[in-house]
């Protein structure tokens, strides 16, 4: 093993997320660091048009898995490409986003090649060669701090947005490697035979960077509408608290929070929100929250950035009109 730092690419239908590219700003702040060089992969179909995308970033090698096993996601297949991946290139440390696809196959790398896990971290420095690591624990309520050694290999999840990422560089650095992976080691318990897309048009929670966020109090799935005008405008997403949900207001694939999803915009805008415990565990990553509420005490205050005590039914479609009127004038 030598000190390579392996930044695992993910990618959904040919775009690669965000939360991917940031991982290039830490890759090249342990390389500074500890030395090393950045190493890339990148796994599924239709990736070639990719490659260029990441070799801007910089690795110094970048590996590509394009076989027929990993046109949809599998846990065993990722996990094999990631494992041939990091001995391909003699990784010490590999970077995961902590999304939900990272957070199902980064344990099993770990596991397989007897690593150090540290998951959903949001800082990372180096110490004489360990890891410290921050991440947040029961629910964000605190954080721990952990320790992965010198030597061994570690695997680190990273919450989005935790990282800029990098500018692109115009003369990129590595030719694209196609990865030889083990095929016969990944197995066949088990094979995706089709993906059948939410027929949803509206964006993902977990990718944007903006969130308008609706609580019970909206009220029904024809009052979201107003939250869906402003997160058009300010082209987010629309996310709901699990009591919207359950009430049927919204699908549950727009839930934040403890059984919900877990994200980390740049701008959450909580529109009656109470911010219980549960809901904050998804939301408290986000780096700048507007909380909306006719409730002066409501316990979403207390993780907001900015705080209006006003009902989100006037206020709402008023910031929608401003940010349309400000967009208007600056185009
Ligand atoms: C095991 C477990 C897991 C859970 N997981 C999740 C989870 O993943 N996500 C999640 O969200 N919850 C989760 N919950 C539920 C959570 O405890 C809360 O019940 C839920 O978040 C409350 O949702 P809410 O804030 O929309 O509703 P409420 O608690 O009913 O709050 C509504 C808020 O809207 C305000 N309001 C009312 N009218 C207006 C108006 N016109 N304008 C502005 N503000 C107004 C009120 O002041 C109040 O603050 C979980 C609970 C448990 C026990």
């Amino acid at each position: 093993m030598s000190n390579s730092i392996l930044v695992f690419v993910e990618q959904r239908e040919g775009t690669i997320l965000p939360a991917s590219l940031q991982l290039f700003t830490l890759a090249q702040q342990l390389a500074t660091e500890q030395g090393g060089q950045v190493c890339a992969l990148v796994v599924g179909a239709r990736i070639g048009e990719l490659a260029s995308d990441c070799a801007a970033l910089g690795p110094k090698r970048l590996l590509v898995a394009d076989a027929p096993p990993f046109r949809y996601y599998s846990p065993r297949a990722y996990t094999q490409a990631i494992c041939d991946a990091a001995a391909t290139v003699g990784a010490q440390t590999v970077l995961l986003a902590t999304t939900a696809l990272g957070r199902d196959v980064g344990p099993r790398v770990a596991a397989k090649l007897g690593g150090a896990l540290a998951t959903d971290c949001t800082s990372v420095s180096s110490h004489n060669g360990s890891l410290r690591i921050q991440r947040p624990s029961y629910c964000g309520k605190c954080i721990a701090e952990l320790e992965l050694p010198a030597d061994g290999l570690r695997v680190l999840s990273v919450r989005p947005n935790t990282f800029a990422a990098p500018e692109p560089d115009a003369a990129p650095a590595a030719e694209v490697e196609p990865l030889a992976v083990d095929i016969d080691a990944i197995g066949s318990r088990a094979t995706t035979l089709e993906v059948v897309k939410s027929d949803s048009m509206h964006k993902d929670v977990s990718e944007v960077d903006i969130i308008v966020s609706g609580g019970r109090s909206v009220g029904s799935e024809e009052d979201f509408s107003i939250l869906y005008d402003l997160a058009e405008v300010l082209d987010g997403a629309v996310g709901a608290s699990r009591a919207a949900v359950d009430a049927g207001q919204q699908p549950r694939d727009r839930q934040i929070g403890l059984t919900g999803k877990v994200v980390s915009p740049r701008l959450y805008i909580a529109c009656g929100i109470d911010g219980a415990i549960q809901h904050l565990a998804g939301m408290r990553g986000s780096r700048v929250i507007v909380a909306i509420n006719t409730k002066a005490d409501a316990p979403i205050f207390s993780a907001a950035t900015y705080g209006c005590v006003v009902d989100l039914f006037e206020l709402v479609p008023l910031l929608a009109a401003e940010c349309k009127r400000l967009l208007a004038a600056d185009s």
